[in-house]
């Protein structure tokens, strides 16, 4: 299962869920000496005990950075109105062959005026 947080044109972010794949990974350092925890998937009180542990080997350590990582994916954009191919091309092409003509007109000026 995946839950969609954000859409671009083409690509849409989800949450990583399924078996196997964590809810959350905690982790926690210390902000004293940039001393780490070890990481637990899915329950944070490993990460409190470890921070209890570290503070009575050093009773001056008493802040921590805690944080909860999960995973992310980007996936391509499920095809929920499928435009025509004719649609597309044209889309693409539009803007290139306006630009042309765009050129072609301005050298069709340009030629009288390099030829006096
Ligand atoms: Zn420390």
């Amino acid at each position: 299962m995946t839950e969609i947080i954000i859409r671009a044109a083409d690509w849409v972010l989800c949450e990583e869920r399924g078996p196997g794949v964590p809810e959350g990974i905690h982790g926690a350092e210390c902000m004293t000496c940039d001393a780490r925890s070890p990481l637990f998937d899915n329950d944070p009180t490993p990460i409190a005990v470890w921070c209890v542990q570290h503070t009575q080997e050093h009773p001056d350590h008493t802040l921590y950075l805690a944080r909860t990582e999960k995973h992310w994916r980007v996936v391509p954009r499920p095809d929920e109105t499928p435009a025509p191919a004719d649609d597309r091309t044209a889309r693409v092409l539009g803007p290139a062959f306006v630009g042309l003509m765009c050129l072609l007109t301005a050298l069709s000026g340009l030629l009288p005026a390099l030829t006096y």
